[in-house]
């Protein structure tokens, strides 16, 4: 889509998962359908409720910000077709980042794409084997034996994340803790940025 529906767009750094503490010009997009009970971005669920901005709109803002990285997120991006919003930043010389659930077909050209899969709708297999980052946000102890039946599915080299879900981080974080010990393939995450109180 040439216009797409923005609840915000800012400067921050990635605060969490592969590229944490990398600064990034972040593009939120309104309009998921996947309704985590624990959404921290509640508001972003009705599309309608956002302005249309053009894609050029957005690479622009994104370039005078002058992060070197784009994060596309939401909401849940995938809603929409994004191959003209991946043009636009890539004339401008941006790296393309993408947080998704990986419920829709991944359409764009991303430099990297972080899948954290949700219970609440599951990821597509396609979705899946495009991830360069899996990021299984922990809510509940039973939430790390339902994350397995993904990990077949994704390309050898992913990088592999736990990250406690932020209202549980002081009763999750420590069986992560424990968790990444005896499974060296994964790294914790946590969101540095809600500690800073960054947006
Ligand atoms: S997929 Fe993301 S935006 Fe959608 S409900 Fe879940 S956490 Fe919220």
């Amino acid at each position: 889509m040439e216009k797409l529906p923005v609840m915000e767009q800012f400067l921050s750094l990635q605060g969490e998962g592969y590229h944490s503490g990398r600064p990034a010009y972040f593009i939120r997009l309104g309009g998921c359908t996947v309704g985590c009970v624990w959404c921290d971005v509640k508001d972003s669920w009705d599309s309608q409720a956002h302005p249309l901005r053009s894609v050029e709109e957005l690479a622009l803002a994104a370039k005078a910000s002058g992060a070197p990285a784009v994060v596309v997120t939401g909401g849940e991006p995938c809603t929409y077709d994004l191959q003209w919003l991946t043009k636009a930043l890539r004339d401008q010389g941006l790296q393309i980042w993408i947080e998704t659930s990986g419920v829709y077909p991944i359409r764009g050209d991303f430099d990297w794409v972080c899948l954290s899969p949700k219970k609440f709708k599951e990821p597509l297999a396609e979705s899946i084997a495009r991830a360069h980052e899996f990021k299984v946000v922990v809510y509940h102890p039973s939430d790390l034996d339902w994350m397995k039946g993904f990990v077949t599915g994704l390309t050898p080299g992913c990088r592999l994340f736990v990250q406690p879900e932020w209202s549980k981080r002081e009763s999750i974080a420590p069986l992560l803790v424990r968790f990444v010990q005896e499974n060296p393939d994964w790294t914790l995450s946590l969101q540095t940025h809600k500690y800073l109180e960054i947006p």
